[in-house]
């Protein structure tokens, strides 16, 4: 049984149970029988019930979110956004069902093709910070392409996925099309990682069980997407405007209590704005307001767990200086909003990812020096560059070795733009014009045309 807490009072939400390999067995059996006839449906009959799907979904906002306040501990703002961002992830895939074409290229003596074909039953992993959207990512284009999908959502936040499976069936989907497993790890999760009749898993979460996954893949060489850990720079120069700059950045790592893979968590501020810098940030760390997360003003909830909040106090160590917020004292996974400062370059806090409500601020001296201390971890997943000097901006977007980058804004996630890692932040990419490409295998087809 997996039991599901409230991260802000503790309080037991539900008991679900966990999924065994014989249910994963059953699952993939279920699934790929719904997959043949999916497949074989005309285009614009998928693309209808995906589009039916997505309108279900907004009809459902309001309690998914609520769902999702109770078992995350996300602010209430963030989550009526996660699931009107299912929403929109499944109307930008039905979009693409009819527009999924393969090429013809020439060629002497006959008539060349691609074909798109669908993979078969697409297994998706998900982790617990952004329940709704994640498992979205992969689903949405997955099922527009023809295939079918198991979910297996994380231990912590089951409940929005299996009410999402539930939606799917209420819309119209065909049975055993679109499955929810909730279960551990170690056992639901590998029983689809190891099942001959998954075809392609789709994983996010942490770089050590990515690693972990992608060497179990190999032995089926199966198709792999992973969507790993980040630790972002936010590249300030003097030449920036440093008042939006400082303003900007306290979000930019505090958002969903900083357990999001594109936190921007090394501030990297050029030595001679740097006082000016954190003169601005003292007070824009100190006002961010930290608690009930159905409070409608409230900026910033809980960490996920006791055992994230273990987690990121490991690193936050008494003898560390910077700049403190507030919490909320009681039962509930709290953490205040903390902005280390002085810190060595190499320090644990400032290159592994904490995936809580920490900050570093490094000082570098020229643009060579931003770079260098930029690419200085094993990730490559977002960053920011706060500057006014144009060449400067596109200069440092190419030099920062990451797939996400925004210059002068700490832009999100876009569903129509494509997301992922360089390095040890991922492999492959999802969302963007291309996700429905991901589910596919490219067969080429020649037809002489001798006779
Ligand atoms: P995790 O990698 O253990 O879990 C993510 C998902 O993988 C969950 O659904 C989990 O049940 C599943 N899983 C775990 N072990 C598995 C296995 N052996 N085979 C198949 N599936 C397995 O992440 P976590 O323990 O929940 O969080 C730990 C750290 O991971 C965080 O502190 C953070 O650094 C990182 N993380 C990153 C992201 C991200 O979006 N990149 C998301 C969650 C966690």
């Amino acid at each position: 049984m997996l039991q599901v807490l409230n991260p802000a009072t503790e309080e037991l939400v539900a008991t679900v149970p966990a999924a065994t390999p014989a249910d994963v067995d059953a699952a993939v059996a279920r699934a790929a029988a719904a997959q043949r006839g999916w497949a074989a449906a005309a285009p614009a009959d998928r693309a209808r019930l995906l589009r039916r799907f997505a309108a279900v979904v907004d009809e459902h906002v309001e309690e998914l979110a609520h769902q999702e306040v109770a078992e995350a501990g996300h602010t209430i703002g963030n989550a009526r956004w996660e699931a009107g961002n299912v929403r929109d992830l499944l109307d930008f895939a039905a979009g693409g069902v009819e527009r999924l074409n393969g090429r013809q290229i020439p060629v002497a003596g006959g008539l060349d093709v691609t074909i798109l074909e669908p993979l078969g039953v697409v297994g998706v992993i998900a982790p617990w910070n952004f329940p709704m959207p994640i498992a979205a990512w992969a689903t949405a284009p997955a099922l527009a392409a023809g295939n079918a999908v198991i979910l297996k959502p994380a231990e912590t936040t089951p409940l929005t996925a299996l009410r999402l499976a539930e939606l799917a069936l209420e819309a119209g989907l065909p049975e055993g099309l679109f499955q929810v497993l909730p279960g551990t790890g170690p056992v639901a999760g590998n029983a689809l990682v190891e099942h001959p009749g998954i075809a392609k898993i789709v994983f996010t979460g942490s770089t050590r069980v990515g690693k972990s996954i992608m060497a179990k893949c190999a032995g089926q060489v199966k198709r792999l997407t992973l969507e790993l850990g980040g630790k972002s720079p936010n590249i300030v120069f003097a030449d920036a405007d440093i008042e939006a700059a400082a303003a900007a950045a306290p979000m930019a790592f505090l958002d969903n209590s900083g357990q999001d893979c594109c936190a921007r968590t090394r501030i990297l501020v050029q030595r001679s704005a740097y006082d000016r810098f954190l003169e601005l940030l003292t007070p824009a760390i100190e006002e961010i307001v930290v608690g009930d997360p159905l409070d409608e003003r409230t900026q910033m909830g809980p960490l996920i767990s006791r055992a994230q909040l273990d987690r990121v106090r490991s690193y936050v160590t008494e003898d560390l200086q910077g700049i403190r917020g507030k919490a909320p004292e009681g039962p509930g996974f709290w953490f205040p909003p903390t902005v280390l400062t002085d810190v060595p370059e190499d320090a644990p806090c400032a290159v592994e990812e904490i995936f809580g409500p920490v900050a570093v601020v490094l000082p570098f001296d020229d643009e060579a020096d931003a770079i260098r201390l930029a690419n200085a971890t094993e990730y490559g997943l977002s960053g920011s560059i706060w500057t006014r000097d144009v060449g400067r901006a596109l200069r440092a977007s190419r030099a920062v070795r990451a797939g996400n980058l925004s210059v002068n804004s700490h832009s999100s996630v876009r569903y129509w733009t494509p997301f992922g890692g360089y390095r040890q932040s991922g492999l492959g990419r999802e969302l963007g014009p291309d996700a429905l490409t991901a589910f596919t295998e490219t067969k080429n087809v020649f037809i002489s045309t001798e006779a």
